[in-house]
């Protein structure tokens, strides 16, 4: 799960990973109150979104007044920005982050993962803070600096040591280094994070670290110990055909194709994927109604692909092992009655009573293309796509 800039950084706040001060705001007044609040005479004025590169699409500015807050409020509030993180459709500002604009010396990378090739943790830096990491990691992976962290003993002080070194941090910089990350590996642990983020940390004219930006996401499986991060959700952040999906008990994930799949079992699902690619079709979605699927989630899941206007031809895939196909042939004919059916839908079952579930399917009358296997399935999802 994804949190906003200004939760994040109310999280490091409280572990002692130094951050700016800063005011979340609602609306404009709101944030014009906020900049008062904290005084000074350098605001910036952040959009939080779920995603970064803010900046550059124009969602980060700088205000050296009251009125350039409340100007710069007003632009970035309601504005849907595009950003490397977004996708095409971007995502609309519906918070502000006002906090005190900081005298930069230097901008680099701090980051915090889990590395399935240590099977652990592992704290990331480099020089090159600010730009896209990505970028960083693929142009010139050698500006990148790791250490793989021990479980047991948690980020050793020599470690965080050569990473203040590698980063070029002299004097005091390095010991305020030390305790910077010993900080943020242990909000990292505590929480139960999966990725935590600053770029970019930067080192002030007076040698102080400070994180300028702060990124977090958690590991949804630890949610239930962590009442008050869950608290943090932003739904209006999420995509609301996925978010309906959960409610049901669905694992379903929006993707950009025209293929809009049905399967039981995640691992079908993924296996589904693969063969419409196979052959050449794009997957509109990933839909999984796991196990224990009935009529009645076989009706959701229903509406939820037909509501998807890029979906052009609809292809079930299920292997009845516990679920009987039978309940599942019943489950698709009366949720087609229901939903109603403006593209063609080609359905393959295998498994328990599968003979039963076919025969249903042909005696209702209903434009069902029938299917022998996976790939004859796909196959005819795509030629039907095509005529
Ligand atoms: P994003 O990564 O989404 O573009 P950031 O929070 O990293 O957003 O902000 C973009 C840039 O804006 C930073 O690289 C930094 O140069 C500048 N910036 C952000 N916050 C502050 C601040 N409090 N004071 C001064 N500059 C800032
Ligand atoms: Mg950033």
């Amino acid at each position: 799960m994804n949190i906003h800039e200004y939760q994040a950084k109310q999280i490091f706040r409280d572990y002692g990973v130094t951050v700016p001060e800063g005011v979340a705001a609602f609306d404009v007044d709101e944030a014009v109150a906020g900049a008062e609040e904290l005084g000074g005479s350098l605001w910036v004025v952040k959009a939080q979104i779920h995603a970064g590169g803010r900046g550059k699409a124009g969602g980060v500015k700088l205000a050296k007044s009251i009125d350039e807050v409340r100007e710069h409020a007003d632009d970035i509030l309601g504005k849907t920005l595009v950003t490397h993180q977004t996708g095409p459709d971007g995502q609309l500002v519906r918070r502000l982050y006002v906090e005190q604009g900081v005298d930069i010396d230097r901008e680099l990378y701090l980051g915090l993962v889990i590395d399935r090739a240590t099977d652990g943790v592992v704290l990331m830096a480099s020089t090159e803070g600010g730009v896209e990491i990505e970028t960083v990691a693929e142009e010139t992976p050698e500006k990148i600096l790791k250490v793989a962290i021990d479980p047991l003993t948690g980020l050793a002080d020599f470690q965080a040591r050569q990473i203040a070194f590698g980063l070029g941090l002299e004097g005091k910089s390095v010991f305020r280094a030390v305790k910077f990350m010993k900080a943020l590996y242990q909000a990292f642990v505590d929480t139960d994070a999966s990725t935590a983020e600053i770029n970019p940390l930067v080192v002030t004219t007076d040698g102080e670290l400070i994180a300028l930006d702060a990124k977090m996401n958690f590991d949804a499986n630890a949610l239930y110990r962590h009442p008050s991060i869950e608290e943090l959700r932003d739904e209006g952040e999420e995509d609301p055909a996925e978010l309906e999906a959960k409610e049901h008990g669905l694992s379903y994930v929006n993707l950009d194709g025209n293929i809009g799949c049905m399967v039981n079992g995640a691992g079908l699902a993924m296996g589904t994927m693969d063969i419409i690619k196979h052959y050449g079709g794009e997957p509109a979605n990933f839909l999984d109604v796991g196990g224990g699927a009935d009529a009645q989630t076989v009706t959701e899941a229903f509406k939820l692909i037909t509501a998807d206007e890029r979906v052009k031809v609809i292809f079930v895939n299920i292997f009845g092992g516990i679920m009987r196909c039978d309940v599942i042939a019943e489950g698709v004919v009366a949720a087609v009655k229901e939903v109603g059916l403006e593209v063609p839908l080609v359905v393959r079952l295998a498994g328990t009573n599968v003979d039963e579930g076919k025969k249903i399917l042909e005696e209702s009358t209903l434009d069902i293309v029938s299917a022998d296997s996976m790939a004859d399935g796909a196959r005819k999802a795509i030629d039907l796509l095509e005529g």
